[in-house]
C-alpha cells in the first residue's frame, strides 16, 4: 500500500525508533506513547486490521505475539506487567489502517479498558 504509514516504516520510508525486526514483521516506539513503554509490532504485509486475518495467516499470527513478548522483556516490562492490544476498526479504536500489536507497559494498566 503505497500511502499507508506502517507500510512506509516497515519498507524504511518513514522513520522509526526500531525495537526488533525480521523477514515477517517489524516493532518499533510509538511515535505518541500511552504508557512508559509503548511499542508497534507489524506485519511487513498489508493487513488493514484482524478481520482480515484468516487461519492461513496462524503463524504469523503467533510470530507478532512472540515478537511482542521478546520486545516486552527486552523493554523491561515482562516482571511488572504489560498490555498487548489490538485496536479493530472505529469502535475499537483503531486510527492506522495496517494492523498492528500495541505493547504497553510500565504503569498500572486500568480495567475495563476505555
Ligand atoms: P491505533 O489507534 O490505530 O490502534 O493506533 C495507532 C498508533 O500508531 C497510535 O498509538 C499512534 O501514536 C501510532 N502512530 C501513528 N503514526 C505513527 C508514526 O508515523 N510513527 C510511529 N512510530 N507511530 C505512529
Ligand atoms: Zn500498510
Amino acid at each position: 500500500m503505497s500511502d499507508c504509514p506502517f507500510c512506509k516504516i516497515a519498507s524504511g520510508q518513514i522513520q522509526a525508533k526500531l525495537l526488533h525486526h525480521d523477514e515477517q514483521c517489524v516493532a518499533f516506539a510509538d511515535i505518541n506513547p500511552q504508557a512508559p513503554f509503548h511499542a508497534l509490532v507489524i506485519p511487513r504485509r498489508h493487513l488493514v486490521n484482524l478481520n482480515e486475518l484468516s487461519t492461513a495467516d496462524e503463524g504469523l499470527a503467533g510470530h507478532l505475539l512472540a515478537v511482542a513478548a521478546q520486545v516486552a522483556r527486552a523493554g523491561g516490562v515482562a516482571e511488572s506487567g504489560w498490555r498487548a492490544s489490538f485496536n479493530t476498526n472505529r469502535e475499537g479504536g483503531q486510527v492506522i489502517w495496517h494492523l498492528h500489536l500495541h505493547v504497553l507497559g510500565g504503569r498500572q494498566m486500568g480495567w475495563p479498558p476505555g
